[in-house]
């Protein structure tokens, strides 16, 4: 994201529409690639033109059952979970080295499945190719321990994998997200059932052929294509599930745990987000101005851990809405394949009905515009397309719904502080904890502050900076577990203890 005070860059535009994206996509199934039994497709949208392109099955209970109980035999009888770590990890660098040489083709297909920039999606394929080869790291690394215990006994640890996953992933970042299940998953030797969004299902499915090219074996990976309802549903609620990770809305998350209940599943929950990304006088004002757009403005305000609540110290209040507004307003909003777009479109129509709804909202609540609020029609491609321009609202209510509640999309909600306290109260005040950030040039205080935020990253003079070696997820309604890091096979495997009596009865100490 750029601030445009300089020169717009070069425009360069890669192929819209490339031949092979328009068409009928299957559904993979057991090693299959199949259409829904029920024979119903349903098509994706390309938000730009504002044009249906694609068809993709719309799978039915019956197909999701028969994608479960494919996954169930890979893993308990063709012993896809006994396999040596070494040849999981050597799939995997498979599997690298064809995103790699795939990433253009990989980013293109999610660009037209949501709308994001080109020049985002790439480099977050090629970071997804790097994942896939820090996971087969982690797989030969993965072990158990040897434990200290009473005399005339061996006890120790293994994980195994904890079996059958139900992979259920939102459309704003289709692949990575999928990517921080399905290469733990892999790595600990789960299976999975896989069921991308509606809104983004094809970038999942020409994901799967390439894990086909690298060599995984059948049903050890399957997609299901689908609505929430029923498909998801169905997945969700599937006794042959042993664990669920899910990303997406909160309230999609609360059904989660419903659906895994009777069955005490294993549940990974990444959800929603209403982060502060807080700026105090003695900021380096420029950067945290530059900082706070990137936090709300890149992906169209469309990620989990957009720095959507703007908590700003009172003394520099007003020239920092100033500052922040007039950055907003030359921010260059269009075609998301272009190199010279700061903003693309919202990926879908509710999307876009969603997010003009909280402007109208923001009004009637007494928040005051001071940059876009409006949908932006202003050239032909854009009236087309589904766009909003960058949108601030100041003097925003820490109570109102404007600063309360997941808009997702490009909407800023600027709230004034006063001191640490008056910071950490507002920012900790909310029923969501998934990221925050401090900006400030006091090295005390920002470690103060770490201290204080509930949330599951905190950034100093930075803000949306993750890779696939630090864990992310959400304290509070933001979520259960971490994906990604060090630890990031443990959600996947079960801890199994061993008992070895050495067979010496007579030993002092023996229980
Ligand atoms: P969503 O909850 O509507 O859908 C997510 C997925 O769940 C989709 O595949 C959908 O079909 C499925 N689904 C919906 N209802 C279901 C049900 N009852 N049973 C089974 N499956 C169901 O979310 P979305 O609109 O696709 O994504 C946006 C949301 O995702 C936002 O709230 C955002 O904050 C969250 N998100 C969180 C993270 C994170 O890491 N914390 C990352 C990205 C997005």
């Amino acid at each position: 994201m750029t601030d445009r005070t300089t020169a717009p860059a070069a425009s360069t535009r890669t192929e819209r529409f490339p031949a092979a994206i328009d068409r009928d996509y299957l559904m993979l199934i057991d090693g299959q690639w199949v259409a829904a039994s029920g024979g119903e497709t349903f098509s994706c949208l390309d938000p730009y033109e504002n044009r249906s392109w694609g068809r993709v099955p719309a799978a039915t209970g019956q197909d999701v059952d028969r994608a479960v109980r494919a996954a169930r035999r890979a893993f308990d009888e063709d012993g896809w979970s006994r396999t040596p770590a070494a040849l999981r990890a050597g799939l995997l660098r498979k599997l690298a080295d064809l995103i790699e040489e795939h990433a253009e083709e990989l980013a293109v297909l999610q660009v037209h499945e949501n709308g994001k920039l080109l020049s985002e999606m790439l480099p977050a394929v090629k970071g997804l190719a790097a994942h896939a080869r820090y996971a087969a790291g982690l797989a030969e690394n993965h072990h158990g321990s040897t434990l200290p215990v009473y005399p005339g006994f061996t006890a120790y640890t293994v994980r195994e994998p904890v079996g059958v996953i139900a992979a259920i992933t939102p459309w704003n970042s289709p692949l990575t997200l999928l990517s921080w299940k399905l290469l733990p998953a892999l790595a600990a030797g789960c299976t999975l059932v896989i069921k991308p969004s509606e809104v983004t299902p094809t970038s999942t499915l020409r994901l799967a052929e390439l894990c086909e090219q690298a060599g995984f074996p059948q049903g050890v990976i399957n997609v299901v294509t689908g609505f929430g309802q029923p498909t998801g549903a169905a997945l969700a609620t599937h006794p042959g599930i042993d664990k669920i990770a899910f990303t997406g809305s909160t309230a999609a998350g609360k059904a989660m745990l419903s659906a895994a209940a009777p069955r005490i599943g294993r549940v990974t929950l990444e959800l929603g987000g209403k982060s502060p990304n807080i700026v105090f006088a003695d900021a380096d004002l420029d950067n945290a101005v530059h900082g706070v757009m990137g936090g709300i403005f890149a992906a169209t305000g469309q990620t989990c851990m957009a720095g959507s609540r703007v908590l700003v110290e009172d003394s520099v209040y007003d020239e920092f809405v100033r500052a922040l507004s007039a950055a907003a307003d030359k921010l260059v909003v269009g075609d998301p394949l272009d190199a010279a777009t700061d903003v693309g479109p919202l990926a879908c129509r509710n999307q876009l009905e969603k997010v003009l709804h909280y402007i109208d909202v923001g009004h009637a609540q007494g928040a005051r515009l001071a940059a876009g609020g409006v949908r932006d029609t202003s050239a032909p491609h854009l009236a087309r397309g589904l766009f909003v321009r960058p949108t601030v609202f100041a003097d925003v209510d820490n109570s109102s719904r404007l600063a309360q509640e997941e808009i997702f999309g490009p909407v800023a909600s600027v709230v004034r502080f006063s001191g640490e306290d008056g910071a950490a109260r507002l920012a900790n005040d909310i029923d969501f904890g998934l990221a925050a950030a401090v900006w400030t040039g006091d090295v005390g205080r920002a470690h103060r502050m770490v201290k204080r935020l509930r949330a599951g990253t905190v950034w100093v003079n930075a803000y949306r900076v993750i890779h696939h070696a630090v864990p992310f997820g959400g304290f509070k309604q933001s979520g259960i577990g971490r994906e990604l890091g060090p630890d990031a096979l443990n959600d996947y495997t079960e801890t199994k203890s061993v008992w070895i009596d050495e067979g010496n009865p007579q030993m002092f100490g023996r229980h």
